[in-house]
């Protein structure tokens, strides 16, 4: 008996210690594609891109099994902390490239380059999977590419969709979403979360006019 409790101690620890660390939910995935929702995992109120959430291997896993898309080769191929580093840096890499061109600006020729040099190697190393129209790219099983390709050849599937003409920026935050809407449209990525603060910020500014006034 204690010889279980002595086992089961640590382990629970470490289950809590996941879970705190990699809370996802629902307010995660609202880009309206799950490239986007990629591009999102971090937890800025502002422009700042520092609060990352793709903390650790754990987290990543746990956001597969949130978004409904976890796969066999989570359990084929775990991701490591270097997958997971090396997909911060696409992540980031992605951002600017998307943000530019959402901002009617030109990316940085390195971003560029590198952004180029990503979706080719991933693609020299996947299949087309002829079974589904149209055939999606599928990325290597090969463990040290396997992650990245992942994700890069989500980037690539999104950024050559018919979708990606509705790419917008959050006006408050750095995370994008889909504007299906007519006109001007969306401007938060969630009403409840940035379209909230918009709201109390901009009645606070307000109210401070009206005190001085
Ligand atoms: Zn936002």
């Amino acid at each position: 008996m204690l010889d279980i409790r002595l086992h089961c101690g640590p382990l629970y620890v470490t289950l809590f210690f996941t879970y705190e660390v990699t809370m996802w939910s629902e307010e995660s995935f609202v880009g309206g594609h799950l490239a986007l929702d990629f591009l999102n995992t971090v937890g800025d109120t502002d422009k700042s891109r520092s609060a990352n959430l793709l903390t650790s291997p754990e987290a990543l896993l746990d956001w597969l099994a949130v978004s409904g898309t976890e796969g066999r080769d989570a359990k084929v191929t775990p991701p490591l902390q270097d997958d997971v580093d090396a997909l911060i840096g696409f992540r980031e890499l992605t951002h600017r490239v998307l943000s530019a061109s959402v901002s009617n600006r030109t990316p940085e020729p390195d971003d560029i380059q590198a952004f180029e040099a990503h979706i080719k190697s991933a693609l020299g190393r996947a299949h087309l999977d002829l079974t589904v129209t149209p055939p999606p790219w599928i990325a290597t099983k090969v463990p040290a590419h396997h992650w990245i390709d992942r994700f890069v050849l989500l980037v690539d599937g999104f950024i050559r969709s018919p979708e990606a003409a509705k790419l917008r920026q959050c006006e408050r935050c750095s995370w994008f979403f889909l504007n299906s809407g007519r006109g001007r449209g969306r401007r938060w990525c969630n009403m409840s979360t940035c379209g909230n603060r918009h709201k109390v910020a901009a009645h606070r500014k307000r109210r401070q006019v009206n005190d001085k006034g």
